[in-house]
């Protein structure tokens, strides 16, 4: 080879690895980063913190990175993504939106608390003036003193980072709820299949929720969903929806093979609404039978509030 032919491929190479790299970094709000610190560690992701001193993050990561493995296989990609670790003194300058210390994500982010999240603060202070017999279940699994952070970051970091997988390819999909019902249903088969000693952490808190059933919830349809989702819910009331897609994604995986993420991803992929128009209710539930499976129509058809 000459040598001109090989500083020519050398050169194309090297447009090719930095486009590469910029499509990578592209997609990742770079923009809520400024003033965080890096924490350097072996994992293929960046992680990034508000305050370096707090060390509560290691076994969160050691989650995240297996469930990264776990996604990246099922959806064939290499998903690019950062964590940030934000105190909730400084949650309001760095996260998309309150409470502070609840998992989102966004733009290529995962932002978790680094303290205990608020929510968490609120559920504990609550439930612990209940009659004691109605908290065996949860001391067992989340300690004496109740440490709900164990269900909010710990297991709803892994919902958020499975919404990447997702976001990564459209934001814009048919209805919120089927978005919502893809993370919770990839954080469902993840943990059973593969982190299956935290699984009582994610199942307990749910199935607590659950049981105490709907008095207090005002707005039960999935139209109110579509309409209200987190901004105009009671945290208590959205809380009350992602458990009930909870309980139908754990139906749906307990009885069907991990394929059924895989064309739930594509169909919100192709049906995102800067490609496609809105479907109807009966359009929706007729595509989701035929491209998805009849068990994710069925939540439609079979919601217990019309
Ligand atoms: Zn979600």
């Amino acid at each position: 080879m000459k040598k001109s032919t090989l500083t020519n491929l050398i050169v194309l190479l090297m447009c090719c690895l930095s486009t590469q790299l910029k499509g990578q970094e592209s997609w990742i709000d770079t923009s809520i980063h400024s003033g965080l610190i890096e924490l350097k560690t072996d994992y293929t992701f960046k992680i990034l913190v508000s305050n370096d001193s707090i060390k509560t993050t290691t076994e969160t990561l050691n989650n995240l990175n297996k469930a990264k493995l776990y996604f990246d296989k099922i959806f064939q990609t290499d998903l690019n993504f950062v964590v940030l670790f934000i105190e909730n003194r400084e949650w309001s300058k760095y996260a998309y939106f309150p409470p502070p210390g609840l998992p989102q994500a966004g733009k290529g982010n995962i932002i978790l608390g680094l303290d205990k999240s608020i929510i968490s603060m609120e559920v504990e202070k609550m439930i612990s003036q209940l009659p004691e017999q109605y908290l065996t279940s949860l001391k067992t699994v989340y300690g004496e003193n109740i440490d709900l952070d164990l269900f909010y970051r710990e297991t709803l970091s892994i919902h958020e980072l499975a919404h990447l997988y997702h976001f990564k390819e459209g934001t814009k999909p048919q209805r919120k709820w089927l978005q919502e019902l893809f993370a919770t249903l990839s954080m469902y088969s993840f943990i059973k299949e593969k982190l299956n000693s935290s699984y009582p952490l994610m199942n307990t808190y749910p199935e607590f929720v659950i049981q105490s059933g709907d008095r207090m919830v005002e707005f039960k349809t999935l139209n109110d969903f579509e309409e209200k989702y987190v901004q105009k819910l009671t945290p208590q009331n959205y809380e009350w929806f992602q458990m009930q897609l909870y309980q139908n994604a754990k139906s749906i995986l307990d009885s069907n093979k991990t394929d059924i993420l895989i064309k739930l991803r594509e169909f919100l992929i192709n049906t995102d609404l800067s490609k496609t128009k809105v479907l109807t209710d009966s359009e929706l539930s007729t595509r989701l039978e035929k491209e998805v499976g009849k068990e994710i129509a069925d939540i439609l058809t079979n919601w217990k509030y019309k």
